[in-house]
């Protein structure tokens, strides 16, 4: 700081040099002012105020150098003042120049204090008064008081030690011994109130090179002591912060080391040329270059072309689009293939951290598991029947190739999808029977088995054996069934062929071959039957046996062939008398048939009776040979009886027999009755 006391710039004039000073000062305030109200301000503007403070106080410093010299030349003309008593208008020059120096001098902003060499003050400028606490004296009243000597003038303490300060260590002693001084380490007391100052003084000397008077340039320092205050709060404060964050932050990296550690990812930060800035964690992915070198290093020096391609393009995809990328790739090494997988996030202006883990097992795992799904599906695929997987929504979850082939569909395709949704074909009805089915064989957890009728996509039919078992998954819970379903179609063509054949041949074997009406055997099963219900029943029973009469004769005048059409056409005609559907018309024997008449009394069947008699007599069949008619005729005898349990079934055909035997006793073409 002695610099400020350097011989001022004479090319300025000391008014302006004064403004400068003060508009710098009033600058510096200011800047000192917005950094106290604002401590986190940027603290280049305390500095910048500081500076421009601590500039101000070496231009003030030489505007009382120039002051001085202006006071030295001053004593010189007056030293060339003859020692006559001076003329009345030399004597007012003099104190009209006098009188302007002392204004100038307290117009400056820094306290002067003039002392001569016995050390009484002769001058002290207003701010110097103000300094001092003898602003209570005007700028004239110096004169006319007794002197003040500095023990008066100065009640002064060092800033280190508050002790109070030597007087001959004052500036202003120094240079009332010769010597020009400076000092800031000053605090004067005025009341309760410490002003720091800074002090420079320097001797004036006579012609003799004696010391006549000592000027000092006192500066309140105040201001610039709070502001060197704050600024030491701040910088301590910023100390403790920086320290404090960078403990944090030391911190804060080895949790994110010990983090980085952890991961298994490869990350490496690059820029957007794909040039390698920092390789933050090997993780568990073998690098292809050691990590000193790439880092610095563009990626395409680092990795095989293609790779270095698809990253770059991903790396600038990323950065293009501001969102995370993801892909995967695989590349050869001398252990065979690798699988990788990269993802990128945005880290930084046009940077791009990629995390790239090793995929390797999960790959080699994922192949393992497709080549095990392709087996099983290709063993199942090979199984001709319809083999599906449903879940509790019927939604297939494994099908084989048959199975798709009812809908149209491949394996693949009917994944997810139920049964309605891939084939018209099934209604909603038959796809909630099967929906039910499945329920019951979950809960149940029992096998289902049917035949049904199942509709391809192209609505053709065809029967299979469905059996519906639970399916459990690998904790043995059911959550679904397998079902499998035979193609039974030849099978139950074939059992409809037999079932047809077994019908023909039940009626081959109970029809009569020539007539065409149920045999004998049919008629003794269905007489037995008919007794044994109407023996329960209480309800009467009656049996009609007829016979053609002198058919003998009939046969032997037209031939063996013509007898038996005239048997066929009794037959149809006595079938048109017999009319209700539990009367059964029966070939018994050769020429005789009978009639089997459950819940019909006597009456009724005397009525059939009559009725089989018109029917062969419309037939109007020529038999010249008869004896009782010129047309075929027939004889019949009817028994009818409320069966009981006592009472056996031949009672009552030996009854209608003995009725026959009696109609054609009496005449023939008639009818007889026997009851019982
Ligand atoms: P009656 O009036 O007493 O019954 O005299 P009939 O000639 O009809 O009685 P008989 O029992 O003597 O003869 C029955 C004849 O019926 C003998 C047989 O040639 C004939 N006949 C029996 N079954 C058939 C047949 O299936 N076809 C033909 N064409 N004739 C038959
Ligand atoms: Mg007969
Ligand atoms: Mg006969």
């Amino acid at each position: 700081m002695s610099g400020r006391l350097s011989p001022p710039l004479p090319w300025i004039p000391l008014r302006r040099l004064l403004r400068l000073v003060l508009g710098l000062q009033v600058a510096a305030v200011v800047g000192l002012i917005v950094v106290f109200s604002h401590a986190s301000a940027w603290p280049f503007l305390g500095v910048l105020s500081l500076g421009v403070l601590v500039l101000s106080l070496g231009l003030g410093a030489m505007a009382v150098n120039r002051l001085l010299q202006s006071l030295q030349t001053l004593k010189a003309t007056a030293q060339t003042v003859p020692q006559t008593p001076c003329s009345p208008p030399q004597n007012r020059a003099l104190t009209t120049h006098e009188e302007r120096w002392r204004e100038f001098l307290d117009a400056i902003p820094l306290g002067i204090v003039v002392y001569d060499r016995g050390g009484q003050m002769v001058f002290a400028s207003t701010e110097a008064r103000q300094l001092l606490g003898l602003d209570h004296l005007g700028l004239d009243d110096l004169a006319s008081r007794p002197p003040l000597g500095l023990a008066d003038t100065f009640t002064a303490h060092s800033v280190d030690g508050g002790c109070p300060y030597p007087l001959e260590a004052l500036p202003i002693t120094q240079s009332l011994r010769g010597e020009k001084a400076w000092a800031d380490d000053i605090v004067l007391q005025r009341g309760d109130q410490k002003i720091p100052i800074e002090m420079a003084s320097t001797p004036i000397f006579d012609g003799a090179g004696q010391v006549e008077f000592a000027v000092a340039a006192c500066q309140d320092l105040s201001t610039h002591r709070q502001a060197q205050q704050v600024l030491t709060d701040y910088s301590h404060t910023l100390e403790a912060m920086v320290a404090q964050r960078t403990h944090a932050l030391e911190q804060a990296q080895i949790t994110q080391r010990v983090i980085l550690q952890a991961i298994p990812d490869l990350l490496i930060r690059y820029n957007r040329d794909g040039v390698c800035l920092d390789i933050l964690s090997e993780g568990s992915v073998a690098l292809l270059a050691s990590p000193h070198t790439q880092i610095g290093r563009a990626l395409t020096e680092v990795l095989p072309p293609a790779m270095a391609a698809e990253r770059l393009r991903y790396i600038h995809l990323t950065l293009e689009t501001g969102q995370p990328q993801q892909y995967e790739y695989r590349f050869e090494t001398p252990k065979g293939w690798r699988h990788e997988e990269a993802r990128l996030v945005v880290s930084g202006e046009d940077e791009v951290l990629v995390i790239v883990r090793d995929i390797t097992e999960r790959k080699q795992a994922e192949a393992a598991l497709a080549s095990q799904k392709q087996f099983l599906q290709n063993v199942i695929d090979s199984i001709p029947s319809i083999i599906v997987v449903k879940d509790r929504q019927n939604r297939i979850q494994i099908a084989n190739r048959a199975s798709a082939a009812l809908h149209g569909m491949t394996p693949d395709t009917m994944l997810g999808q139920r049964d309605v949704e891939m084939n018209p074909n099934v209604s909603a009805a038959e796809a909630d029977d099967s929906h039910r089915i499945n329920q019951w064989v979950m809960e149940t957890q029992e096998p289902y088995q049917s035949e049904q009728e199942i509709a391809d996509v192209h609505g053709v039919s065809r029967w299979y054996q469905v059996l519906v078992n639970p399916f459990r998954d690998r904790a043995g819970n059911v959550n679904g069934v397998v079902g499998n379903c035979i193609d039974i179609t030849d099978r139950k063509q074939m059992e409809t062929e037999l079932q047809a054949a077994n019908e023909k041949l039940e009626r081959l074997a109970t029809l009569d071959g020539l007539t065409q009406i149920p045999n004998r055997r049919r008629f003794d099963e269905y007489l037995q039957q008919e007794w044994q219900r109407l023996v329960r029943e209480q309800r009467p029973l009656s049996l009609i046996l007829f016979d053609v009469d002198y058919f003998k004769p009939y046969n032997d005048h037209f031939g063996h062939q013509q007898g038996d059409e005239g048997l066929i056409a009794i037959a149809q005609a006595a079938n048109q008398a017999v009319k209700r559907s539990v009367d059964l018309l029966a070939r018994y024997g050769g020429e005789e048939f009978g009639v089997i008449l459950p819940n019909t009394s006597r009456s009724g069947a005397e009525n059939v009776a009559k009725a089989i008699q018109r029917e062969v007599a419309a037939l109007k069949l020529p038999h010249p040979k008869s004896e009782v008619n010129d047309y075929l005729t027939v004889s019949m005898g009817i028994a009818s009886v409320v069966p009981n349990p006592e009472q056996a079934l031949e009672e009552l055909i030996a009854a209608a027999d003995a009725a026959l035997y009696q109609a054609k006793r009496r005449g023939r073409n008639r009818y007889w009755i026997r009851l019982i």
